[in-house]
C-alpha cells in the first residue's frame, strides 16, 4: 500500500498519502509516543484504501468513513491501542474544532472540506461521549501529528524503519 496506491494518491494535499502517513509516524516517534500509538499514526489513513469507498470519492463529497474502515481492517492484527486512535482520528478533529479556539483555523483546506462531510464540529452529547473514551487523548495526539504531516519538504523514515515495530505489535 505504501509503495503502490499510497505513493500516488494525494487527496488534495501537498504530499502523497504514503508520505503523509510516514510523516505522521515520524512526528509520533519524535514526540515519544509508545509503539502502539506510533503504529496508529503510521496506519491511520489505511481506510482510504481498504474501505468500499475510496479516498478519491471522499474528495468528491462522499464520506468514506475511512477511520472506521481502517480500524476494522487493522483489528485483524492489532489491539485496541492501535485501532481505536485510528477509529477516533476524525472524531478528534471534530472534537478539537468544538473545544479548542484556533484549531480549525490551522486545518488544511482539504481537511476543512472533509470536516463538513464528517459532521462538522461536535455538539452536545457527542463531546461528553468522545471524552469518556479511554482512547480520546491518544486520538487527539494522533490528530495533531496528522494535521502537521502535510509538509512536502519534511523528511521522514521509510516504511522499512517502522516494520520491526509493527512486527512486535502483531497479535500472535
Ligand atoms: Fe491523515
Amino acid at each position: 500500500m505504501f509503495a503502490t496506491q499510497g505513493a500516488t494518491e494525494y487527496l488534495d494535499e501537498a504530499v502523497t498519502q504514503a508520505a503523509h502517513m510516514l510523516q505522521t509516524a515520524h512526528l509520533a516517534e519524535q514526540d515519544d509516543a509508545g509503539d502502539a500509538l506510533i503504529a496508529a499514526a503510521l496506519l491511520h489513513d489505511v481506510g482510504h484504501f481498504t474501505g468500499t469507498i475510496s479516498g478519491d470519492q471522499l474528495m468528491t463529497g462522499i464520506d468514506n468513513r475511512h477511520s472506521d474502515a481502517g480500524a476494522d481492517w487493522l483489528a485483524q492484527w492489532f489491539s485496541s491501542e492501535v485501532t481505536e486512535p485510528v477509529r477516533m482520528h476524525v472524531a478528534a478533529k471534530r472534537y478539537m474544532c468544538a473545544t479548542e479556539p484556533g484549531y480549525a483555523d490551522r486545518l488544511s483546506p482539504a481537511s476543512v472540506y472533509t470536516l463538513s462531510l464528517q459532521g462538522g464540529p461536535m455538539r452536545g452529547d457527542e463531546l461528553a461521549a468522545f471524552e469518556s473514551s479511554p482512547h480520546a487523548q491518544a486520538a487527539c495526539r494522533l490528530r495533531r501529528w496528522d494535521d502537521a504531516a502535510k509538509n512536502p519538504d519534511a523528511a521522514a523514515p521509510t516504511f522499512e524503519h517502522f516494520r520491526p515495530l509493527l512486527a512486535r505489535l502483531v497479535r500472535g
